[in-house]
């Protein structure tokens, strides 16, 4: 069995699963003192499993990571404490476990490409439309992650428009600045009214809300450009679309499909659009793999 920790955006969700398959789980909210709050929620859960035990760890975090060291590179103004953080010794030294660090899009990538709804898929991209937006890609069965772990990842920080401001990134007019949570709650705040959530814009869009269909207007150009260049650069046969956001449902998915069909290369296969239907297990069944690889990895060269 494996331990898995994600932490989220506004939450911490924990698992202990069996390859794959969730066993128990439990989801803390995110703010002072996460990591303790982590430690305590997951040392809960072990003990709730026993005498069965976890026999490694995975851990997912919003941001680049640097996987040989365990630690989060960096993530902006998520979980300021985990900058740096060696997650590797705090399992070690917390639960007594080896522990595979892993970026959540590419852990939620790899939890539904083994047991969730593209099971099987050897060439994804997942999008994952939250607070930010995350993305990943695996190509003929290598889940790409490249010289310095940023493969895949940054799709949030394409350019789909030169003519924006600087995103916080230092790139310039980033998917992420124009269409993540955080940006339309931003670009929403002035209005003063109640519409400050991204679901109530969709649907205040849909009432004849001039202002808010402006913005669902910009922002479905905007997760329909990244999901192109997305595929124009990896080639996908299935475009997994979750997060928060995706919570719309067709709303969302289906104005950002039609997106795709109207601007991908002419000559290009249409790729299948997937929505998972449990997209609170996505990253936690990718670690449970993830760890799971890991300490077989480990176990190989002790062997050796
Ligand atoms: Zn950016």
């Amino acid at each position: 069995m494996e331990l898995c920790i994600d932490f989220g955006g506004s939450e911490i969700k924990l698992g202990i699963l069996d390859r794959g398959a969730p066993v128990r789980t439990a989801t803390v909210p995110t703010g002072d003192g996460d990591i303790e709050r982590a430690s305590a929620a997951a040392t809960a859960l072990i003990d709730a499993v026993s005498p069965a035990a976890p026999t490694s760890a995975g851990i997912a975090v919003p941001g680049v990571v640097d996987r040989a060291a365990g630690r989060l590179v960096k993530a902006h103004d998520k979980h300021p404490r985990l900058n740096g953080f060696d997650l590797i010794a705090w399992a070690d030294t917390t639960f007594g476990l080896p522990a595979a660090v892993e970026n959540d899009a590419r852990a939620a990538l790899v939890g539904e490409i083994s047991t969730g709804s593209a099971a099987g898929a050897r060439d994804a991209v997942l999008m994952a439309l939250g607070t930010g937006i995350g993305t990943a890609a695996v190509m003929d069965g290598t889940l790409l992650r490249g010289a310095h772990d940023h493969a895949g990842i940054l799709g949030g920080h394409l350019t789909v428009d030169i003519d924006a401001p600087m995103c916080n990134c230092g790139n310039v007019g980033c998917a992420e600045s124009i269409a993540g949570a955080w940006a339309l709650r931003r670009d929403l705040a002035p209005r003063g009214d109640a519409v400050t959530d991204v679901r109530e814009m969709i649907a205040a869009a849909e009432t004849g809300d001039a202002a808010a269909a402006a913005l669902r207007v910009r922002a479905i150009r905007a997760w329909g450009a990244t999901a192109v260049s997305l595929c124009h650069a990896y080639d996908p046969g299935t475009v997994i679309l979750t997060g928060g956001i995706m919570r719309a449902g067709a709303a969302v998915a289906a104005p950002i499909e039609a997106y795709v069909r109207e601007h991908l290369w002419t000559s290009s296969h249409r790729p299948a659009f997937v929505i998972p239907d449990r997209p609170d297990l996505s990253v936690l069944r990718g670690l449970s793999v993830l760890a799971a690889e890991n300490q077989a990895a480990r176990s190989a060269r002790a062997n050796r």
